[in-house]
């Protein structure tokens, strides 16, 4: 018997998304390097985004960044998030460069590269407005004085990142700024920088309009090719597959329950106090899948008669009155997902994956 929940991932249309996305990009004279955060950098979503033309691989984990040195030897590897001072030498063994922001991470990468004798390249990352990570402008040449006192750390590029702590979105201005400043930076160190690397996902607009600045080279790119989406720009990519993947749960309880609770109310399982609104009786099911898996919010049933009412830890709760095929004990449920629940659902000891071709 099929063991629930499952993860269906079909390699063969995330393939052809990583195709469409990097025939896309090259003609703007882009390359892509695809991300594989999202999904434990599992090797056979890894081979689709190689085999559909990614030049390189970024992770934010050194874990899973080791794990794809084993199974691609040869393909270049960037760790995404700026590296913690505790895992820096590895970095610098493993990883092909790395995204920089701290002036203390430059000068540590100098020591370690001085006593492994090697040299390593860094990617210096801008805030261009987002406010998560990055360097200001303003700075410049303190890093770039830095840099010149650093001889084994080569500025190997510099790169910027939106939309993912204030949902701010790529703009032809933003990306100048960054051409900008990576000239600036080659004409302060005197040597080639060849990486300008334009964001993410969301960056892909930019190039549908026309609107990317000359000299942007690289893009990092998981969701688009993974579920084919672009959360920050709130739009579905339409030229690219979004069904990728689903998520089916079994249905451990089907009954039909007043809706209103009964009883004096506290907070939720998570500490929440929603307003449950009386529907009368309605027909409901218990998925046994929960937070411990994924966010369920970002969840959606594929069947559009049913509605998530919430859950907790293990189970999900839904409304199937209106469900187009009427739902029994054992029954699987399948959801489409998100990026926030590929992540729970890849990271979750407790959910078996299945690939098509
Ligand atoms: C996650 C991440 C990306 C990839 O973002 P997608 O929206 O999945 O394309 C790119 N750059 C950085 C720094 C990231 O953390």
């Amino acid at each position: 018997m099929k063991r629930y929940p499952c993860l269906t991932l079909n390699v063969g249309k995330i393939k052809e998304n990583a195709q469409k996305i990097a025939d896309f990009c090259g003609e703007a004279g882009v390359k892509v390097c695809g991300v594989t955060k999202g999904f434990l950098a599992d090797p056979f979503i890894a081979s689709a985004m190689l085999d559909g033309g990614c030049r390189s691989f970024a992770d934010s984990r050194i874990e899973n960044l080791a794990r794809l040195r084993k199974d691609f030897p040869g393909v270049p590897l960037v760790l995404l998030r700026i590296p913690m001072r505790s895992e820096l030498e590895h970095v610098v063994c493993l990883t092909d460069r790395s995204l920089v922001s701290m002036p203390e991470c430059i000068t540590e990468l100098e020591r370690i590269c001085t006593k492994l004798n090697k040299t390593y390249e860094a990617v210096l990352a801008f805030d261009l407005g987002d406010r998560r990570e990055g360097i200001l402008e303003k700075e410049m040449d303190t890093f770039a004085a830095l840099l010149r006192q650093s001889p084994h750390v080569k500025l190997a590029g510099v790169a910027a990142n939106f939309g993912c702590f204030a949902g701010v979105l790529p703009s032809a201005f933003a990306l100048k700024r960054l051409v900008a400043f990576k000239d600036y930076m080659e004409k302060a160190l005197d040597y080639a920088v060849p990486i300008c690397s334009g964001g993410s996902t969301s960056s892909l607009s930019l190039i549908e309009r026309g609107e990317l600045p000359a000299g942007i080279n690289e893009l990092r790119i998981g969701e688009a090719i993974l579920l084919g989406q672009d959360v920050t720009g709130q739009r579905i990519i339409p030229w690219l597959n979004q069904d990728t993947m689903f998520v089916e749960g079994q249905v451990v309880e089907v009954r039909r329950k007043p809706s209103a609770p009964e009883g004096q109310r506290g907070a939720d399982a998570f500490g929440g106090l929603k307003d449950i609104p009386d529907r009368g009786e309605r027909l409901r099911a218990i998925v046994a899948l929960g937070r411990q898996d994924l966010p369920i919010e970002n969840l959606e049933p594929l069947d559009k008669g049913i509605e998530i009412l919430g859950g907790s830890s293990d189970h999900t709760l839904l409304d199937v009155e209106e469900a187009g095929s009427p739902l029994q004990w054992g029954d699987p449920v399948r959801f489409n997902l998100g990026y926030g629940a590929l992540l729970g659902l890849m990271t979750s000891p407790y959910v078996r994956k299945e690939y098509k071709k």
